[in-house]
């Protein structure tokens, strides 16, 4: 696991509410007992459920949104993510993680008065109320030579680490909203705001709805990267190969044909291991698309677990096709893991290999 830590990381796939500790999100739960607006009996098995399937895992996302409804909660979970609760910049950074791409979807909350801007405002105030390590979040100031030189401390190295945003569109919204989406991410692109995300629930609407705002994004020179193949959906997934999108997240479930295109175009695929695992979306790491076959499993031939052994060819098996791959915690909190973990994870699983940050062309 030493070296895992030890090695330098960029980190391109993490939600900021899906890493929020358990324990963070209990005590925010709990600060909001006799409100009226949440039943703690109602929501603390799911916050404590370990294995969470896909449903569950969105159930517990439609819970930390109901907690993130005011200002002061959505600045105080960006800064106790960093500072008290979740530590997340601090955990990454302390996973030697020096570059990471965080990805959060602006809300709007009338009630509450918050709008999607000022939901990326609290979070950037959160960014900077951060002092335990050393956070570049704004784009074209930092010297990059700087970033693998340890800054001396009084007993110990602080830690730095490059922060980058990107805006997620949620499948539940409105074409409308998510062109207000990135109308923002444009006007906060001084502020470390780089791209835009499509995630949200695999199963709900169509991201067709999403074009119009993706294709403008990508006009303005926004980068734009994926959920794709989460679910089975040939045709979506065909489509969103088709838009070629900087990279994708996730890829589980491409056929053949999908699996040509996505090699012969080498849109890079943030791969997300334990989230698959976990939420069942991939029933087993040993038929993972990261390496098809793995090699802790030898006397496990082919031919037991595909119908059409001949077809391998076009199947998954990224690695071994060389194709741009990156490795990345997806929700940190709510999967209990690490980016060494997840590397510790393919090396246990699919044996030594190599590492390449083609995915990095968003930087
Ligand atoms: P937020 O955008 O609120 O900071 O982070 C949580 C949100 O990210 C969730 O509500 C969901 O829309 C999205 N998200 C987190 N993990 C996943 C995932 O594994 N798949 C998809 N499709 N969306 C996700």
């Amino acid at each position: 696991m030493e070296w895992c830590v030890s090695m330098p990381k960029v980190e391109l796939h993490a939600h900021l509410n899906g890493s929020i500790r358990d324990s963070t999100l209990l005590d925010l739960t709990e600060g909001l007992i006799g409100t009226g607006v949440i039943d703690i009996s109602e929501v603390e098995h799911i916050i404590k459920k370990y294995n969470r399937s896909v449903a569950e895992v969105f159930k517990l996302f439609d819970l930390i949104h109901i907690l993130t409804t005011d200002h002061n909660t959505v600045t105080r979970i960006t800064k106790e993510v960093w500072l008290l609760g979740c530590h997340v910049v601090e955990d990454f950074a302390s996973d030697n993680v020096v570059y990471l791409e965080l990805r959060t979807t602006p809300k709007r909350n009338d009630s509450a008065g918050m709008s999607k801007r000022s939901y990326v405002e609290a979070v950037l105030k959160g960014l900077r109320s951060i002092t335990s390590v050393d956070v570049d979040f704004i784009p074209h100031c930092a010297d990059s030579k700087s970033l693998f030189t340890p800054l001396p401390g009084i007993g110990h190295v602080r830690k730095r680490i490059y922060v980058r945003l990107l805006l997620s569109i949620d499948r539940r919204e409105t074409a409308e909203a998510a062109m207000e989406t990135v109308k923002l991410a444009l006007e906060m692109k001084p502020f470390g705001v780089i791209g835009i995300d499509l995630s949200g629930h695999p199963c709900i609407g169509d991201w067709t709805t999403y074009l119009p705002a993706l294709k403008f994004a990508r006009e303005q020179g926004l980068y734009v990267t994926l959920h794709c193949g989460e679910v089975p959906n040939s045709k979506e997934i065909k489509n969103m190969l088709d838009f070629r999108p900087q990279r994708i997240g996730h890829a589980c479930h491409l056929e053949d044909e999908h699996w040509r295109q996505l090699k012969s175009s080498k849109i890079p695929v943030e791969i997300c291991l334990t989230s698959n695992i976990r939420t069942l979306t991939i029933r087993s790491i040993h038929v993972h698309h990261f390496e098809l076959y793995t090699k802790i499993y030898p006397g496990i031939h082919l031919k037991n677990i595909f119908s059409e052994p001949d077809d391998l060819v076009d199947a998954g098996d990224l690695y071994k096709a060389k194709h741009p791959i990156v490795l990345c915690t997806d929700d940190s909190g709510v999967f209990s893991t690490s980016l060494s973990k997840e590397y510790k994870f393919a090396a246990d699983s699919f044996g030594r290999f190599h590492f390449t940050f083609a995915a990095s062309n968003l930087n």
